[in-house]
């Protein structure tokens, strides 16, 4: 993690809290905990809310602050509050607070460390929870070989409500799911799969996925994410947004 230049542009902070409490259907994490973890102790609990959240990399303070999510569930859904240091003051703030919405939250705002945070949770069949989770474990495991160099998906989905009619008229309205519009649909209907600049290249099984070949640099993935999204521009007339983050 990198700091605000005002504090020190050259440190990184590699978060390990990961202390887990619960109560109740209350769970209270540091937020170095890997989300797998949270996942697999709220399935033994038979706490419903993160089961599709099965899969995903990465702790739960990185899953806060990009809303992670999937199968039109977020991390948000659990959220109750959250614990952060904000320049030398630690402060719990409310889950409106964090502003969360589709792959966004006020953490990518704000210069703040997020400490720990306090989940809510459903109640549910310990076994159904079960039988989601390794079904979504499976699917993943297929899609994401383990070798894959890939940072996830590449570009956010489009929420709908953002399009005007000329865009909602170029697309195939039956690609539509909860609300959102898979921007693999997008970058597939202008020949993405398999584009290559460099060693960076568009997956041939997934058009939103730009995997590394093996010395893939920055530039090539500028070069290629630009020529994508010119793509996109010129068929749909749609603006493409990355969901990963450069450092
Ligand atoms: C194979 C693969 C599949 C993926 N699938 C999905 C998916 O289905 N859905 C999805 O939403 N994402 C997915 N991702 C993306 C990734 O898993 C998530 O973004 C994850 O939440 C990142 O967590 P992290 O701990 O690795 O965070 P990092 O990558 O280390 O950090 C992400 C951002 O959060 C900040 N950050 C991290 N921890 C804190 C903290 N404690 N306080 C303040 N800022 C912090 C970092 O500075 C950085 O800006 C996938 C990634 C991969 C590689």
């Amino acid at each position: 993690m990198v700091l605000p230049p005002e504090i020190r542009e050259d440190l990184l902070i590699h978060i390990k809290g990961n202390q887990i409490s619960v109560e109740n259907d209350y769970m209270s994490v540091e937020s170095g905990v890997l989300l797998a973890n949270i996942v697999h102790v709220a399935i033994q609990n038979g706490w419903q809310g993160v089961e599709y959240l099965s899969g995903i990399p990465g702790t739960v303070g990185g899953a806060v602050v990009g809303n992670a999510g999937a199968y039109g569930r977020s991390i948000s859904d659990v959220v109750d509050s959250v614990e952060i240091w904000d320049r030398g003051n630690v402060r719990v703030i409310s889950k409106s607070d964090c502003m969360f919405s589709y792959r966004d939250s006020v953490f990518k705002k704000e210069p703040w460390i997020v400490l720990r945070i306090n989940l809510k949770f459903g109640s549910g069949s310990r076994n159904k929870l079960k039988a989601v989770s390794e079904e979504i474990t499976a699917q993943r495991k297929n899609k994401y070989k383990d070798d894959l160099k890939c940072p996830g998906s590449f570009f956010k989905n489009i929420v709908i409500q953002t399009l005007n009619p000329i865009q909602l008229k170029a697309i195939d309205q039956a690609k539509i799911i909860s609300g959102k519009l898979p921007v693999g649909y997008l970058l597939e209907s202008v020949g993405a799969k398999g584009m290559r600049i460099g060693d960076i290249a568009v997956s041939d099984f997934h058009a939103n996925l730009l995997i590394n070949l093996g010395k893939g640099t920055y530039k090539d993935v500028s070069v290629l994410v630009d020529l994508l999204k010119q793509k996109v521009k010129k068929k749909f007339g749609i603006r493409l947004e990355e969901e990963i983050r450069y450092f």
